[in-house]
């Protein structure tokens, strides 16, 4: 069994898919470990998104990220990682992620994608010790 950090980004909050976000993920068998509505200070979204940092979209990000309450949870069951990047669809909601999936079904831009998961089990182990640290 693995865990992966899942976020409901600003935007998947704005627009009330919680329950739709979290019901896919309780539907696909996974479990949850941990579970909270947070506000981002500037500095959590810099060291999340570290590895963009020299990205051009960066500065627009980071504004977006802390431009309103996330919801983030610790998720665990088997190949959780992959399986939730599954329940989420590829990165561009319309090029990339199908119908079927969270950004596939719910997104429009590559920005406002909804959510967030982990990739690997080294990024999911930073994320979670960085979002929920104790846990
Ligand atoms: P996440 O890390 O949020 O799960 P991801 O792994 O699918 O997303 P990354 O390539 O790691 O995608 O990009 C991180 C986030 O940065 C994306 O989810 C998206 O919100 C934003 N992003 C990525 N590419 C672009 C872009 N070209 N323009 C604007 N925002 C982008």
């Amino acid at each position: 069994s693995e865990r992966t950090l899942v976020l409901v980004k600003p935007d998947g909050v704005a627009r009330s898919l919680v329950g739709e976000v979290i019901s896919r993920i309780e539907r696909k068998g996974l479990k949850l470990v941990a579970l909270e509505l947070r506000n981002v200070p500037r500095e959590l979204a810099e060291q999340h998104y570290a590895e963009h940092a020299e990205r051009p979209f960066f500065g627009d990000l980071l504004e977006f990220i802390t431009s309103g309450p996330v919801v983030a949870a610790v998720v665990e069951g088997p190949r959780a990682i992959a399986a939730f990047r599954q329940l989420a669809g590829g990165t561009d909601p319309v090029e990339k992620a199908t119908p079927g999936t969270l950004r596939g079904d719910f997104g429009l831009e590559t920005q406002y994608n909804l959510v967030h998961g982990s990739d690997s089990p080294e990024s999911a182990k930073r994320e979670i010790d960085l979002w929920f640290s104790g846990l």
